[in-house]
């Protein structure tokens, strides 16, 4: 199983709070998507064995961003039919695109749905105003509505919505309205987090120079565990620390990320990985079209060390409602590994953040708060 991931760095106003590759100007359109399309003919062989043996099955293609749904679909389609060219899609294989509520109409759904696209992505973040001034979205409560309607009238029903919690305009009860929304309109899929406030973005200066508000760490554990409570209850299930799924809905996407696959990022900073090996285009769209047209990959690859490896799955693992295998790390890393594991982890099972379950370690409810601490407090690295 494999993936190819997609970035379209452009948006059309720039969140206080991001820091993803985007930009707001849009003059460079073009040019990127004639080089994104050269790029995927470079990349052609990008997972194929050195023995040159078949091409492995692709099963999700995901379009990320930035906001994939500034493109128009016309171009959305060239990109789509370029990656089916080239790389072995299967038939039934996932394609999300990634959009904003304010680009999305019903035409535009009834497009996407025609040119094979069967999983919708939508950037809603909040259904409340003041929250989402506070983080400049440009969409309103009422677009975020209606493209969850429009989503469903244009036959989509693998859905899936983003939301924040832990805004300084988010109380405990506007967010409990917010979980109420996705339950009410039926919304598959949630992946949701926490306000984080990284550096050099606009919020950051902004906190720093007083202008707004702080985020205060209390709050986004209690709304995380609200969360928790609400989407439970309605028949979630949390499958992954940031996503929630009604069964039969998890990302085939994620999974391949928490799961050690391979995926190809085609884009500028968009990241690969193969056994033992990641690499990442530059972080540049003006230095990513002109690398590409001038037939070179704008690439840094870094080979991954058994450590590495062992962390990242003890890391993307344990993020996870099927936890650490402590078999499959017995198998893969030796015993050695798995006594060191299970001895690090004996505290947090002790204090109730792990349960070993049927040889698989998971973190409790109380141990999702705290996830990146014991993930790494169970790493080889020191
Ligand atoms: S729309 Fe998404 S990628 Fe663009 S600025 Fe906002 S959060 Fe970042």
């Amino acid at each position: 199983m494999s993936g190819i991931y997609i970035h379209i760095p452009f948006c059309r106003q720039a969140c206080h709070y991001c820091n993803f590759h985007f930009s707001v100007s849009q003059r460079n359109i073009n040019p990127f998507l004639t080089a994104l399309l050269k790029e995927v003919e470079m990349r052609e062989h990008f997972f194929k064995e050195p023995s040159g043996s078949e091409k492995p099955v692709i099963e999700s293609v995901y379009v990320g961003g930035g906001t994939p749904s500034v493109l128009t679909t016309k171009s959305l389609d060239a990109i789509l039919n370029k990656v089916s060219r080239y790389f072995n899609i299967t038939r039934d294989a996932e394609i999300t695109v990634e959009t904003n509520p304010d680009d999305l109409n019903l035409n535009m759904l009834k497009e996407y749905k025609a040119i094979g696209v069967n999983r919708v992505s939508i950037g809603t973040q909040s259904f409340h105003k003041s929250d989402l001034r506070y983080m400049n979205r440009i969409h309103s409560p009422e677009q975020a509505l209606e493209s969850i309607v429009n989503s469903k009238k244009a036959g989509f029903d693998n859905i899936t919505i983003d939301l924040i919690y832990g805004t300084p305009r988010l109380s405990d009860l506007l967010w409990q309205k917010n979980l109420e929304r996705v339950v009410e309109f039926d919304i598959p899929h949630v992946s949701s987090y926490a306000l984080t406030v990284e550096p050099k973005t606009p919020l950051e200066y902004m906190i720093r120079k007083g202008k707004a508000s702080p985020v205060d760490e209390e709050q986004s554990a209690r709304q995380f565990e609200l969360m928790l409570q609400v989407l439970q209850q309605h028949g979630y299930l949390h499958y992954e620390i940031s996503n929630f799924a009604r069964p039969g809905y998890f990302s085939r996407h994620n999974l391949l990320y928490w799961t050690g696959a391979s995926y190809l990022g085609l884009g500028p900073s968009a990241h690969s990985h193969l056994p033992g090996k990641r690499s990442w285009n530059v972080s540049n769209t003006t230095a990513y079209i002109r690398s590409i047209n001038d037939g070179i990959l704008p690439q840094e690859t870094e080979l991954l060390s058994e450590t590495q490896q062992f962390d990242e799955y003890v890391m993307t693992s344990l993020r996870t409602m099927w936890g650490c295998n402590l078999k499959y790390i017995k198998e893969k890393w030796g015993e050695h590994f798995d006594k060191k594991l299970e001895h690090q982890a004996e505290k947090h099972i002790r204090n109730g953040m792990l349960i070993k379950k049927e040889g698989h370690l998971i973190l409790s409810d109380r141990g999702k708060l705290f996830a990146d601490g014991i993930a790494s407090d169970l790493f080889r690295t020191d």
